[in-house]
């Protein structure tokens, strides 16, 4: 399977080049070429296989990995989930299901991804016998996921951004506490958009990317979105796809989790509405709404993960809806860049809307959401699955069994949860110790140059 750019220029690579290459050259994301199709036997014979063997049966098409090989890697990547499915569905209402993702080693949706790419990597790094840099920017759950998955290796050097004081303490010590000299936290004086921009800018500098071997773990990276295509297929098939169809509302920031919904779609799995969520940072849903995508500042909210007004995966849906015109994508971005928005030409905004629905949810709306699932349920959900499920509630009623993607463990967010429902989530036995452990990390200026020559310093 080849690769190409959303922006047209940069070169087609195979499955394990754009997943090394993470952004590609002239500042596109990568996309198939085409989505492979699963015959509706294909997906009626999914049904009652392990997580693990849905996930090859998705995945392999798109990476053109032996079987037994990607059976090996996806099973090294759940081996240390907590829970035998993986990810369970969870019923909190009359066809309203939760799709619970946080059973992985950090808590959120983040490690189906990051714990698989860790697999991909190190395999790859061993075979090449090369060594990579990783720098991401996370808005609290991608970099502690991150760090998890490559602790330890000895051919990656793992650096993250992190934005001063708007991550929960949680999430910074999922990233501050491992010891593994290969995993830097750098705690930067911005926002995540600094962080992200940062990022990007990184590997725009062609010179730097080259010398330190920059890759990009973000959910930019086609193997994450690929390896969330799988939880689509694993829960609609268990509510009885493919002869029935299955609703799915998505709390999104990036893009990245709600794009893999679209993929599993295209590739032939009956999802019938895809429901685009956002906190009040809502420039997805505004843009859905009126036709306008434009940035506003980011205010701080508590649902943190989603505390985004670049959505970077949202190029990837710009770029199918242009019926791939990577020049089309490429003006949209630089007047994304350069005047902080742009408005959408009428048959890319029709063919958004019939793709995506979307809602938002406030502050108030989301607190009120899981003190109520709460007590109607006795299901305790994070502040960013309250924003999902407020948004499915207000869907048309269809018949169609709606999932909301749980995208995080609520003792993630234990003061939101615990002002919501007066009760403080408990973390899980395995990582009781967290608030135990030393802290590690780097503060850093939003400052470019600083940041690469410490990097640099660091790899000496
Ligand atoms: C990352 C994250 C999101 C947003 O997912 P995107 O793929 O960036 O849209 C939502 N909830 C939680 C808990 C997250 O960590």
């Amino acid at each position: 399977m080849q690769y190409h750019s959303t922006r047209g220029e940069a070169s087609p690579l195979d499955f394990e080049g754009a997943m090394l290459a993470g952004l590609a050259r002239d500042g596109g994301l990568y996309v198939p070429v085409d989505i492979p199709r699963l015959s509706h036997a294909d997906i009626a014979a999914l049904a009652g296989l392990s997580y693990e063997e849905v996930a090859v049966r998705v995945m392999r098409p798109f990476t053109g990995l032996a079987e037994e090989r990607l059976g090996d890697l996806v099973g090294g990547a759940y081996a240390g989930f907590g829970h035998a499915a993986r990810a369970p569905l969870v019923q909190i209402g009359p066809g309203h299901f939760l799709l619970e993702l946080f059973h992985g080693p950090t808590l959120a949706f983040k490690d189906f991804a990051m714990q698989l790419i860790g697999q991909l990597f190190q395999e790859a790094m061993t075979r090449r016998g090369e060594r990579i840099t990783i720098v991401g920017a996370t808005s609290g759950d991608t970099g502690s996921a991150a760090i998890e998955a490559f602790r330890g290796l000895d051919n990656v050097e793992c650096f993250i951004l992190l934005p001063e004081g708007r991550v929960s303490e949680v999430q910074r010590r999922q990233m501050t506490t491992p010891a593994d000299p290969n995993v830097h936290a750098l705690v930067v004086d911005g926002d995540f958009d600094d962080c992200q921009a940062a990022v990007k800018a990184m590997f725009n500098d062609h010179a730097f990317r080259d010398r330190v071997g920059l890759t990009a773990v973000n959910s930019i990276n086609w193997a994450r979105v690929l390896a969330q295509v799988v939880y689509y297929f694993s829960s609609a098939v268990a509510l009885g796809a493919p002869h029935r169809e299955v609703n799915f509302t998505v709390p999104t920031g990036n893009f990245g989790d709600i794009f893999a919904g679209y993929v599993a779609r295209a590739m032939g799995l009956p999802i019938g509405r895809l429901v685009v969520a956002t906190n009040r940072n809502d420039i997805l849903h505004r843009t859905l709404a009126s036709g306008e995508h434009r940035k506003e500042g980011v205010q701080p909210t508590i649902s943190p993960s989603m505390d985004i007004q670049v959505s970077s995966n949202f190029e990837r849906a710009l770029y199918m809806a242009c019926d791939r015109d990577g020049r089309e994508v490429a003006r949209l971005m630089e007047a994304l860049r350069q005047d902080g928005g742009f408005a959408l030409k009428d048959d890319v905004l029709k063919a958004l809307r019939s793709t995506y629905a979307s809602g938002r949810a406030s502050e108030e709306e989301t607190a009120a959401t899981i003190r109520e699932v709460h007590a109607r349920t006795g299901e305790t959900i994070c502040p960013h699955t309250a924003v999902g499920v407020k948004v499915a509630r207000e869907q048309p009623a269809d018949g169609t069994p709606m999932v909301t993607l749980a995208t995080a463990h609520p003792a993630k967010f234990p003061d939101a949860v615990e002002a919501a429902t007066g009760r403080r989530p408990p973390l899980p036995e395995r990582m009781a110790d967290l608030f135990d452990l030393p802290e590690r990390m780097t503060h850093v200026p939003d400052e470019l140059s600083h940041m690469q020559s410490l990097i640099e310093e660091r790899l000496k």
